[in-house]
């Protein structure tokens, strides 16, 4: 696989004390979980995806403001963002720095609806329902 742990900081590194499992973590039907493995297995074989990594500041933001914090962010910017059938700059709603959620998007190919066809298979010009992350919402 061509990953090298040397290209980001180790993330486990000063870990917090981990928030609790939700009690009823989102339900994923197996089917589900496969197609989300080959999707994330697929993105393995793109350069341009593999080349997104977290910078020590996003690692940072990440830790101070906890993981379900982030979940919640993404979730806002997904549905904000990505989610509504018409999204008039669509192929530049998402910022290439900053917020470390807009670079997972960039690396898992949910940046754009185009993106989002090309690597998911969720045709634009339809509003889609946000999943909660985390089982936060
Ligand atoms: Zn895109």
């Amino acid at each position: 696989m061509p990953f090298s742990r040397n290209h980001q900081p180790d993330l486990w590194a000063e870990t917090p004390a981990q928030p609790p499992i939700p009690a009823e973590p989102p339900v994923l039907f197996e089917d589900e979980a496969e197609r989300i493995t080959e999707r994330l297995l697929a993105l393995t074989h793109s350069r341009f995806r593999m080349g997104w990594h977290l910078k020590a500041q996003q690692v940072r933001y990440i830790h101070e403001k906890g993981i379900e914090t982030i979940a919640r962010h993404a979730e806002e910017l997904i549905a904000s963002r990505l989610a509504p059938a018409a999204i008039p700059n669509d192929g530049s709603q998402t910022p290439m720095k900053g917020h470390p959620v807009f670079i997972a998007q960039h690396a898992t190919g949910t940046c754009c609806r185009s993106c989002l066809k090309k690597w998911h298979r969720i045709e634009p010009g339809k509003a889609f329902v946000n999943l909660p992350i985390l089982g936060t919402t």
